[in-house]
């Protein structure tokens, strides 16, 4: 059946009740005391109180039974190949997994796993335009992949990042990875990239996986990417005293990554806190990998930056929500009117010792997830790989 474009679509209207308690992702202000959202064609329109909100003309009603709303999650850091397969550890559904932990966005640090992958400048920029134009129109459950993130290689000139620009790729795979790996050629790259609107990582520290290699402050600091990619080591962290300088000297993005360093992701937590610069820091797994794929890998971090770093559950959340949206150029990530309507409902596991969502992530436990949405749409309702939630919020449909 073709749809009439003369017949103006309906509205959806999606209202969510009885939120007890609403993490924002936004550091400014972590946590809001509306109790109810109005989303209005997968985009939120209004954030209040019950009785301030019209929900006039609902198609979808939500009763989240008093669990908590935050911003769908956002890994930072990925590395996909081809569809919802990872032939790092030869597993099919990785992505699917993943929005079962709570992530409703990937960002790719470069789909470097892509067996044969390409070193010709011809061949990575197909590579890298085919791999962003295949995640955009291929979405797991919903999940939106940024993808199509090519590594750089000797020999490109200015105009290849024109080109790539002009041809849809937004980011840059890890600096590094590539036969690049010196600072001066990353950062003229790196510079062409920013000239076009292209954004950049660069990998910090010790090799990943035999053929990668070492990349240490000085190259970081020298490059000038966007984003440290994994300033923890993926997995081998450079040593503490680079770290340190790394969050003083520079003021680009710190990641943190779950297939990292754990100390060292401390060390950087540590820093980011006393230099009043949280805004900076993001979460990313690093997945697939060596470790294997993490569909929990975010709330892991969550749950150890809180419970291990001392910081509140709830600030937590805007390293993997508002702060990675920030940085990264997103709609998602923060539960305010204008953005995308895409949540994840939490709440305390069952038998957990905290007595409420936040303690329970402060000692360390990871929350249960009740429900996915992914622009106003529900796109899983209990978790499949959480420990189950406590209480489960449920599609009431009209009021
Ligand atoms: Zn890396």
């Amino acid at each position: 059946m073709s749809a009439d474009p003369e017949k103006p679509k309906s509205d959806t209207r999606v209202v969510i009740r009885n939120i007890g308690l609403l993490l924002t992702g936004d550091l400014k202000s972590p946590i809001n005391d509306a109790d109810t959202v109005l989303a209005v064609n997968g985009k939120i329109r209004a954030v209040g109180k019950e009785k301030d909100i019209d929900a006039e003309g609902a198609t979808t009603v939500i009763d989240a039974k008093g669990t908590a709303l935050a911003p769908g999650l956002i890994d930072s850091h990925v590395h996909p190949v081809a569809g919802d397969w990872t032939p790092r550890q030869n597993q099919i559904g990785w992505i699917d997994s993943y929005l079962h932990g709570g992530v409703t966005t990937m960002i790719s640090a470069g789909e470097v796993h892509t067996p044969g992958r390409p070193r010709d400048i011809v061949g990575l920029k197909a590579m890298a335009i085919f791999a962003q134009r295949a995640f955009s129109a291929f979405r797991p459950g919903g999940i939106k992949i940024h993808a199509g993130a090519p590594v750089i290689e000797h020999g490109m000139v200015e105009e290849d990042f024109k080109d790539l620009a002009a041809a849809g790729v937004t980011m840059l795979g890890e600096v590094g990875l590539g036969s690049v790996k010196d600072g001066r050629t990353a950062r003229e790259m790196v510079g062409w990239a920013r000239k076009y609107g292209i954004q950049s990582t660069i990998h910090t520290g010790g090799p990943s996986i035999p053929g990668s290699s070492l990349i240490d402050k000085d190259i970081v600091l020298a490059a000038d990417a966007d984003v440290i990619g994994h300033i923890n080591g993926g997995h081998t962290a450079l040593p503490d005293d680079q770290i340190v300088c790394l969050c003083e000297t520079s003021s680009r993005a710190l990641e943190i990554v779950h297939n990292g360093n754990e100390r060292a992701g401390l060390l950087t937590l540590r820093m980011a806190k006393e230099l009043g610069c949280l805004d900076r820091v993001i979460l990313g797994t690093d997945s697939p990998a060596g470790s294997g794929v993490q569909p929990l890998g975010i709330l892991r971090m969550i749950a150890l930056l809180s419970s291990l770093g001392d910081l509140p559950a709830e600030v937590a959340v805007c390293l993997a929500t508002g702060n990675t949206a920030r940085i990264r150029a997103l709609d998602c990530g923060i539960v305010e009117a204008g953005r995308d309507a895409t949540f994840v409902f939490l709440d305390r596991a069952q038998h957990s010792a905290g007595k409420t969502v936040l303690e329970s992530i402060q000692l360390g436990d990871l929350p249960g997830i009740g429900m996915v949405m992914i622009d106003g749409i529900v796109s899983t309702q209990r978790s499949r790989n959480t420990p189950p939630a406590t209480r489960v919020p449920e599609v009431v449909g009209l009021p």
